[in-house]
């Protein structure tokens, strides 16, 4: 049974109609890219890189910071795809060794890509140790908390200076993270210029509901499938696949099993999920059908909260007549 199990893990996910989706996993160290190889992924869709950078007194030296990326690209090998997501960190997540104003609203303040920006040292390291990876992988670079095309602008050259110091004619595919309502709302001009967006659902929410992630009393109030939410990542995902770019969502939604026909029925390509998650989703997108998930998206687009997505979300499959 374990090993029937694991087999099914292994093969690819595939709707019953045939449409085949991506299923990558969330990570933060290699061991965890690993434990999430062995149970299917096929690929890491959000490779949080905080991890390297947290909980120490000084900042990662160049070759330790290649060694990081290095060993995580080749456990993945040449023909996977690895997302690095530049740092996020700011406001609630300070960096001993970087000292930062204290903020009144740490999320709503210098965080994601611009402290990255406001330090571009500090990018500008990251993405060279990043680089020392290219060939190893499929090695793509995604930029947390873009809100403004300035900043995908500013990004994109000094990943092509950095690239063109080492000599790499072709420098790895960027893309977005989609978590901030204006990059949603402005998808259609990003779209143009990306490789690729993914779609992280946390801070999406939080941002387009006002209400703090982490808040004791309003965090389970904000819930990813509000149809606010919801609306923005059906234009995002409109907007992206009028210029042929794949859309991914990282953030927590896509790891809920119930949400699979959901996002599917919205065109979301590809999922990338916690680890422990990997084979549920996985089996969650080999039992539905994605003419019928894409009804399902339509209802729930016009309905009026989450409580009522939810409710539909549970009469998903619809009964047969
Ligand atoms: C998100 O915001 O949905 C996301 C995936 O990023 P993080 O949870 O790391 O902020
Ligand atoms: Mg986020």
């Amino acid at each position: 049974q374990h090993r029937r199990d694991l087999a099914q893990a292994l093969l690819p996910a595939v709707t019953g109609d045939g449409h085949a989706v991506e299923v990558t996993a969330n990570v933060a160290s290699q061991a965890e890219a690993e434990q999430a190889l062995a149970l299917g992924a096929e690929g890491v869709g959000l490779l949080r890189s905080e991890f390297l950078y947290l909980q120490r007194s000084s900042a990662p030296s160049h070759d330790e910071q290649v060694r990081a990326y290095s060993g995580m690209a080749r456990a993945l090998g040449p023909a996977r795809t690895l997302v690095v997501r530049t740092l996020d960190v700011g406001g609630d997540k300070p960096l001993s060794y970087l000292p930062m104003d204290s903020e009144a609203n740490p999320f709503l303040g210098i965080r994601g890509i611009r402290l990255c920006l406001a330090r571009p040292e500090l990018l500008r390291g990251q993405l060279r140790a990043i680089l020392g990876s290219a060939g190893l992988a499929r090695l793509h670079i995604m930029l947390p908390m873009v809100s403004d095309l300035c900043e995908l602008r500013l990004a994109r050259q000094m990943l092509h200076e950095e690239a063109a110091q080492i000599g790499l004619a072709t420098p790895p595919k960027l893309g977005i993270m989609v978590e901030v309502p204006s990059a949603a709302l402005m998808a259609d001009l990003f779209a143009s210029e990306v490789d690729f967006f993914s779609i992280g659902t946390n801070d999406l929410t939080q941002y387009t509901l006002a209400m703090d992630r982490d808040h004791p009393q309003l965090a389970r109030h904000a819930d990813s499938c509000h149809p606010a939410v919801l609306r923005l990542i059906d234009r995002t995902v409109q907007a992206a696949h009028a210029h042929g770019k794949p859309v991914a969502v990282c953030g927590a939604l896509a790891s809920e099993v119930p949400a699979v026909p959901l996002l599917l029925g919205l065109g979301v390509d590809e999922l990338s999920v916690s680890v422990p998650l990997i084979p549920a989703i996985k089996a969650a997108v080999r039992a539905v059908d994605s003419g019928q998930c894409r009804a399902l998206a339509r209802r729930v687009l016009g309905l009026e909260s989450a409580g009522q997505v939810r409710e539909a979300l549970l009469a998903y499959p619809p009964a047969q007549p």
